[in-house]
């Protein structure tokens, strides 16, 4: 007997995914599926381990969206299959977000179901764009109202005689960009005053949110110039006045750049941090994820070793040959025998957070140059020689190694897959204006092409600016048509992240 499950409805917060609460960073920590909406952002999806199933519940890249019937159902078939369920919703659930809906669906077939709030758009947005919901003297109260047109019924249902005369208040609309000439009308046809400050938020919370500032008489017009896009929202009321004292433009140098990364999510979630911080909205799209990998037999072999050479090749050997030895039950004495030989400052860095250096690098960053100066410079004979790898990539170094009278052990300690794009990361991926995606592995670039197929990948990168972490993966982009932007002059993810400032620098003289 399947014991049912349960469904956590949670709050994802309006856009920054640091806006999520603990208790939902909780939740989504312990389920096994989740059900996510358009608005969720991509970074807290993708981060989550492989087991976690996933669904999109929001709009497709060809417009078609779930109807709430089938949110519903599939919510309900997933608890009956006894998943713990995260249905992660934009801003909070229960605030124009039909959770309430989903929650009493679920409720009346007999499935738990716990609440988590999140910071709702009408209030993370104003925060962000320095409007006070309240204030002493201005505003003694809020009014959130949705001014949605379709199916029809809530423009009418809205109390307007009151809303018209809510000069002491502050009224924040969400889902208005149709309808905000309407309203905006309507409102000063009861009597509000055209010169009452008004705002629109435009991607609230997000590196490329946009504010624009008016009066109840133009900000309809001067939203239309822009051309203002959901989601956006709208504030009405003298807490708009406020912004110019309380907000500080910060020059951030990524600030409004839309950045692509490919990168697996789980080892990214430091590098969308930090391009966060420097302004960027990032797009979190990994073409690649990568997963431990048990080989009993090669770990029976690399026990039975009291010395030789560990040689590295990437970062993911590093991580995941110390999580394998130490589920193996290994003692970093041990270790203590053995030479590391390594490629690419990333490996090193990873190195060095297990405590360890490496005692040789080559020349130069590639596997051939690794192959022949180890080899060169090494007497082989009989040595022992531990290569820890991935399932991809070469045997060059084996080989090499091999030839020179080495007893080579192959370790594999991960597998590297091409990601599985959801509905909800296409369609991300197809409304996104990308300033630039950024490449941090030759299989990164090898994944995109798979997942777009040739076509595609070839438009995609002539429309944008590509970022590659260094020679070998601008090789492999090279090779798949395409050509660098600029190339990072460290081959590491902060090397990247250095090399996209610099782009957009150099963009802007
Ligand atoms: N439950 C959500 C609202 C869902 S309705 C919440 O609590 O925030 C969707 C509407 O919310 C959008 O049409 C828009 O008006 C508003 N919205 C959501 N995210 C937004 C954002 N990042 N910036 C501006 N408006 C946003």
């Amino acid at each position: 007997m399947t014991t049912i499950g349960k469904v956590f409805l949670i709050g994802a917060g309006p856009g920054d995914p640091g806006l999520i609460t603990v208790k939902a960073k909780e939740a989504l920590a312990g389920c096994d599926a989740v059900v996510y909406d358009r608005l969720v952002s991509l970074e807290l999806v993708v981060t989550l381990p492989r087991r976690v199933k996933r669904y999109y519940a929001g709009k497709s890249a060809g417009k078609h969206s779930l109807k709430q019937s089938q949110i519903n159902e599939l919510l309900l078939k997933l608890a009956k299959e006894g998943h713990t369920i995260a249905r992660l919703k934009g801003g909070d659930p229960f605030v124009f977000g039909r959770g309430g809906e989903e929650a009493v669906f679920l409720r009346g077939n007999g499935i738990d179901v716990e609440v988590i709030p999140g910071v709702t758009a009408g209030i993370a947005g104003l925060a962000y764009a320095g409007i006070p919901l309240t204030h002493r003297g201005k505003s003694a109260y809020a009014i959130f109202i949705t001014a949605h047109e379709a199916p029809g019924k809530e423009l009418s249902d809205l109390p307007w005689e009151l809303l018209s005369g809510a000069e002491k208040g502050t009224i924040v609309g969400y889902m208005g960009v149709k309808t905000l000439p309407e309203v905006t009308e309507r409102l000063i046809a009861g009597g509000m005053d055209e010169e009452t400050p008004a705002a629109v938020i435009e991607r609230g919370t997000l590196g490329n949110q946009s504010v624009i500032i008016g009066k109840l008489g133009n900000i309809a017009l001067k939203a239309g110039e822009a051309g203002v896009k959901p989601p956006a929202l709208f504030v009405i009321g003298e807490v708009v006045e406020l912004r110019d004292s309380i907000i500080v433009e910060e020059d951030k140098p990524l600030a409004g750049k839309t950045i692509m990364v490919t990168r697996p999510g789980g080892q990214a979630a430091e590098i969308y941090h930090k391009l966060r911080k420097l302004g960027a909205e990032v797009l979190a799209l990994p073409t690649i994820a990568t997963e431990g990998y048990l080989d009993n037999e090669g770990w029976k072999r690399f026990e039975r070793l009291r010395g030789g050479w560990l040689i590295f090749t990437s970062e993911n050997g590093v991580k995941y040959f110390f999580q394998g030895f130490l589920r193996e039950g290994g003692d970093f004495r041990r270790i203590a025998k053995f030479s590391i030989a390594s490629i690419g400052a990333g490996t090193e860095k990873a190195l060095k957070q297990y405590g360890f250096k490496t005692d040789f690098v080559p020349s130069k960053y590639t596997v051939n140059t690794l192959a022949e100066e180890l080899t060169s410079e090494y007497e082989w004979k009989g040595v022992n020689a531990v290569r820890v790898r991935g399932n991809l990539g070469d045997d060059i170094i084996e080989a090499a190694l091999e030839k020179a009278g080495a007893k080579v052990l192959p370790l594999e300690v991960y597998l590297t897959f091409t990601a599985e794009w959801d509905e909800g990361m296409r369609a991300a991926f197809a409304e996104a204006e990308i300033d630039a995606v950024t490449f941090s592995s030759g299989s990164t670039v090898a994944g995109l092409v798979e997942i777009l197929g040739e076509a595609e990948f070839q438009c995609f990168i002539e429309s944008t600016a590509v970022i590659s972490i260094g020679p070998v993966t601008s090789d492999i982009l090279r090779q798949a048509g395409g050509e660098p932007a600029i190339e990072a002059k460290v081959h590491t993810m902060e090397g990247v992240i250095d090399a996209v400032v610099e782009y957009f620098r150099e963009d802007k003289e």
